[in-house]
């Protein structure tokens, strides 16, 4: 499902995904990750503070 989806050119190329299977990767991570609306496109990413510094 994740390497299938649209990549978002506005958010450094991360996958664009629906928020229902962003709230599965997220609530699958145990907390580890974390779910924000992309600010460009109608979708949402996944993002993973302990590997991202910014
Ligand atoms: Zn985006």
């Amino acid at each position: 499902m994740y390497s299938q989806a649209p990549r978002c050119a506005e958010c450094g190329g991360r996958a664009l995904l629906v928020e229902e299977a962003v709230r599965a990767l997220v609530r699958e991570s145990l907390g580890r990750l974390v779910a924000r609306r992309c600010p460009q496109e109608d979708g949402w990413h996944i993002h993973d503070p302990a590997n991202e510094s910014r």
